[in-house]
């Protein structure tokens, strides 16, 4: 694929129960300035969102916070970004994010973090977009789920290039060598259901 500009990464409001959470934040940050690939988040500045952009401006590095003005209006944005889009709803925060990014990340984090990465799978895996996608599974946080995603695929859910979609390492470096190599799936879901159906 072409050479990646910027990467959206949606992570926890909050830094969790352990240190190596926050550190991989940090880590992610740093890595991605680093390497001159600019960072798309959701703007705010606690948790593991406030130490990514902390870590990625520190290294000099491109910042693209995009909040909803509700959150923005109470105080929750992260202070000193040259670029924050403050936007009507969280609809259109998606779909900013999504357009200004040309790879999305999840770090460990809570509803927020899963409901807008599961999104972004299932414009996927729709052929809405064709940008890779995975998770940085820090000290065995996602691998609960990743072995559901897998039960979700032996129970017929999902097919395995769509359930392949779903990319995922340990360390940033590692993520971003799999995002380069990254084929996006043949068929999207739609076609792959309907060929179910007729059996
Ligand atoms: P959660 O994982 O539930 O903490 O939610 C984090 C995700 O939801 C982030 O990737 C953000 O895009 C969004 N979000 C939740 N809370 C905030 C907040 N206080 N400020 C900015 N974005 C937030």
């Amino acid at each position: 694929m072409n050479a990646m500009k910027r990467i959206c990464v949606f992570c926890g409001s909050s830094s969790g129960a352990r240190p190596e959470y926050a550190r991989a934040a940090r880590q992610m940050g740093s890595v991605l300035a680093q390497r001159k690939i600019g960072l798309v988040f959701g703007g705010g500045r606690v948790g593991m969102m406030g130490q990514l952009a902390q870590a990625a401006l520190e290294n000099n590095g491109e910042v693209i916070g995009v909040i909803p003005r509700e959150l923005h209006e109470r105080k929750v944005a992260f202070t000193g970004l040259s670029d924050l889009r403050v936007v009507g709803s969280m609809h259109e925060r998606k779909t900013l994010m999504a357009e200004l990014s040309d790879g999305f990340v999840a770090l460990p984090g809570g509803l927020g973090t899963l409901e807008e990465l599961f999104e972004i799978l299932t414009w996927g895996q729709l052929g809405m977009h064709h940008k890779p996608c995975g998770l940085l599974n820090v000290a065995d946080y996602f691998t609960p789920l990743l072995a559901f995603l897998d039960q979700v695929m032996e129970q017929g859910f999902i097919d395995a290039p769509h359930r392949a979609m779903i990319l995922s390492a340990e360390e940033p470096e590692e993520l971003l060598r799999q995002f380069e190599r990254h084929e996006p799936p043949v068929a999207d879901k739609a076609t792959w259901a309907l060929g179910m159906e007729k059996g």
